[in-house]
């Protein structure tokens, strides 16, 4: 039985922090459902700075605690058994034979069902936390397996960076990207979650027949050492229609962002996120003023940053 609590996080001195970040899909190529019923993708993953924190101490039974860290709305987060970074708790201790435990807080700064991935990073900060705190020292096979059985995203939260997402995008390959100069996006919150499989589901109506192939992202990945404007007419992503199918708001959201300045706005992964890329800080800050007349919460982020094996 998991004990489920939910006060605030705490300072803990015998405790392990990992922090892993936000990710946005500069491309996205979905390909028609496989025998198993996963669509095949090839994808782009760019890890921007926004961060959850996953903070381990030992315990004897498991137990979540979350809190925003800015204006983020938890509430979606589960505090039991099926929180995802007690999941990768438990999945750690299963495959090295152990019987432990731990108290598990995130300190939560990346949107929530917002389809940025909040819950793979917590999964992949909880597997490198929980590895130390364990003294494991388990090797990449190990941790990465663990993650693609966890989730699509979790291995990417692992490595962050750029990064080209094959399979279902949990097979990762690490690309090229420099720290400077650096990508900048601006984040508004779109409201209420898409279901992903619905996402899926309205893709398979509008596009029938796609090819069984993804599309690759051919030149964007040239782009990603020296981003450039004309980077902007590169990014792709296939879930797109399908999204905005079923969020018709999204489509004003997206011509506001690019109103505003922004190089292209694009939904990120299955949404209904919309991010929007913009070629400075200062442009980046242009557009947040100018989407928060409409739009409570607009995070602005930068990326490339590494993941939760921070390396
Ligand atoms: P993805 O982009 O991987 O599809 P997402 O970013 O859209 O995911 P998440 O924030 O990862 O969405 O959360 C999706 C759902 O997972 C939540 O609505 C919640 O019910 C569940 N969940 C389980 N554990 C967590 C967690 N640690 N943090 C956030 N959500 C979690």
């Amino acid at each position: 039985m998991v004990e489920v609590r939910a006060e605030r996080a705490s300072g803990h001195p015998e405790g392990i922090t990992v922090r892993a970040p936000a990710k946005i899909n500069l491309h996205l190529g979905v390909g028609a459902p496989r025998e198993d019923g996963f669509h095949p993708l090839m994808t782009v993953y760019h890890a921007v700075d926004l961060y959850d924190a996953v903070t381990v101490t030992p315990a004897e039974d498991w137990s979540v605690g979350v809190v925003a860290d800015g204006p983020i709305d938890v509430t979606g987060v589960p505090l039991g058994d099926t929180n995802i970074a007690v999941r990768a708790g438990r999945a750690l201790a299963a495959h090295h034979g152990l019987d432990r435990a731990a108290r598990i807080e995130i300190r939560k700064g990346i949107p929530v069902a917002g389809g940025m991935a909040g819950g793979s990073a917590d999964a992949a900060a909880a597997l490198v936390a929980l590895d130390r705190l364990w003294g494991l020292a388990s090797d990449d096979a190990t941790l990465f397996g663990l993650a693609a059985d966890l989730g699509s995203d979790v291995p990417f939260a692992l490595v962050g960076r750029n990064a080209l997402g094959t399979g279902r995008g949990e097979e990762v390959e690490q690309l090229p990207g420099v720290e400077s100069p650096r990508w900048w996006v601006v984040v508004p919150a779109a409201g209420d979650g898409l279901s992903t499989p619905a996402v899926y589901r309205r893709f398979d109506e509008l596009i029938p027949d796609a090819p069984p192939q993804p599309r690759a992202p051919h030149r964007l990945v040239e782009f990603l050492e020296d981003p450039d404007p004309d980077v902007a007419p590169l990014l792709h992503n296939d879930l797109q229609p399908a999204a905005l199918d079923l969020r018709p708001d999204l489509a004003a959201l997206l011509e506001a962002g690019e109103a505003a300045g922004a190089l292209r706005g694009l939904v990120s992964g299955s949404g209904p996120t919309c991010v929007f890329l913009c070629a400075d800080e200062s442009g980046a800050l242009e557009v947040s003023r100018s989407l928060r007349a409409s739009y409570d919460v607009v995070l602005v982020a930068s990326g490339p940053v590494t993941g939760a094996l921070g390396r």
